[in-house]
């Protein structure tokens, strides 16, 4: 017999097990619009041209060597994302108040800030929203946080729910950490508006309560880096203290080589630096230090204005394809006479629409179409082409009817 004979089998992932069901069916007609992975028109990953020029630069570069980077990694890695995140002239960057240490893209990011939190944060509940990316619940609990939600969604409206978001961060505990998505909310595709968000950087403030920005869709969002930035650049120039994770898996198509980075903006350099301190013995027997390659992609683009040109054409693009596939599925079912409102098609934001299909509309689609999706009625638009909407808008209209 084996030790380990009483280990059971594990479910799948609720969303990378989307992929492996869709890896195992042999149709030919298959569309994976589970994960969130860019496809372009012809159904394929890419790989933006800038990165592929950062890689040769790199290769081409006989000085560069392979030691271990420092705890918190490469550090014009980490001021340059520090500067993507919270603007170029920020305030607070130039008075060093604060620290930014690479990680493991944005799950990495959220976890080493989440056992920081758990470790030095005198509040050790967070909010997270209804629904939200079906990871954070488990990142947060396993460093130790206790998790509770708050209400952001609306079935009805398939827009936000912004009373009950207002009604449930004001019962929330002084200190209380909450989860804010920066931009293009997963799964949902709903975001505040700016005057919301101001409504809610007012009641954080005020219940002091301390923000935690996920930050896995800059850019992607509304094709501006800046504009998908706004959230969380107003609860930095309120002089306030916060998180954020950022991730390069998205914007610029690095998904494998997890690169991401955590700020935590403090009161004051003093503080700040004390904090990152503290933040490397948590990094420190968790991964040591953080992996060179990514980084150093990222570096080169972002410091080299010429680079950070293309990459925001390229990002833009990736945008705006996007986009377009929303409009074309929105007029596939209209012309199909698809019943009801499929407005929300075109209203959400950033990579996903949150369809209204209930699990078993997508259990239909999946068997007899050949659709994987997320038993949520989740759908990555950016996984869909102009040649894969009309199967997918009969696979809709089939499922509703
Ligand atoms: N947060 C959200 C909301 C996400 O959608 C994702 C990617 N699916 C991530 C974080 C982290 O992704 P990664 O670790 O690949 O950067």
């Amino acid at each position: 017999g084996s030790v380990f004979d009483h280990v059971v089998q594990a479910p799948e992932d609720p969303i990378l097990g989307v992929t492996v069901a869709y890896n195992k069916d042999p149709s030919p007609v298959k569309l994976n619009l589970g994960v969130g992975a860019y496809r372009t028109e012809e159904g394929k990953p890419l790989v933006l041209n800038v990165v592929r020029r950062a890689e040769q630069l790199l290769v081409n570069d006989r000085s560069r060597v392979k030691e271990y980077l420092p705890i918190v990694g490469l550090a014009e890695f980490n001021k340059l994302s520090a500067k993507l995140m919270f603007g170029a002239d920020s305030p607070a960057i130039q008075v060093k108040r604060v620290t930014t240490v690479q990680c493991l893209s944005g799950t990495g990011s959220l976890r080493v800030g989440a056992e920081f939190l758990a470790r030095h944060h005198h509040q050790r509940t967070i909010y997270i929203p209804q629904p939200t990316w079906g990871n954070h619940g488990k990142i947060f609990t396993l460093a130790g946080l206790s998790v509770k939600t708050y209400r952001y969604y609306d079935p009805a409206t398939r827009g936000l729910n912004f009373q009950g978001l207002l009604e449930d961060l004001s019962l929330a505990p002084s200190g209380a950490i909450v989860l804010l998505h920066a931009c293009a909310h997963n799964p949902t595709g709903v975001d505040p508006t700016l005057q919301q968000w101001e409504q809610i950087r007012q009641l954080i403030r005020l219940k002091g309560l301390l923000p935690f920005f996920d930050s896995a869709y800059q850019g992607f969002a509304s094709g501006s880096l800046d504009a998908d930035a706004q959230s969380v650049r107003m609860f930095v120039a309120d002089g306030g203290e916060c998180l954020a994770a950022q991730s390069y898996a998205k914007n610029m198509g690095l998904y494998g080589e997890r690169v991401g980075a955590l700020s935590i903006v403090c009161k004051t350099a003093d503080v700040a630096s004390r904090v990152e301190s503290q933040v490397k013995l948590v990094i420190r027997p968790m991964f040591s230090n953080p992996p060179i390659h990514g980084a150093s992609i990222v570096a080169i683009i972002l410091k080299n204005r010429d680079m950070y040109n293309e990459w925001t054409v390229e990002l833009k693009a990736m945008a705006d394809r996007i986009i377009s596939m929303r409009q074309q599925l929105f007029d596939a079912l209209r012309a199909r006479g698809t019943p009801g409102d499929w407005n929300h098609i075109l209203k959400q934001i950033g990579m996903f629409t949150f369809t209204g299909l209930n699990t078993a509309q997508v259990a239909f689609m999946t068997k007899e179409y050949h659709v994987y999706m997320t038993s949520d009625g989740r759908i990555s638009m950016a996984g869909l082409s102009s040649k894969t909407v009309p199967h997918l808008a009969d696979a809709i209209h089939a499922a509703v009817t």
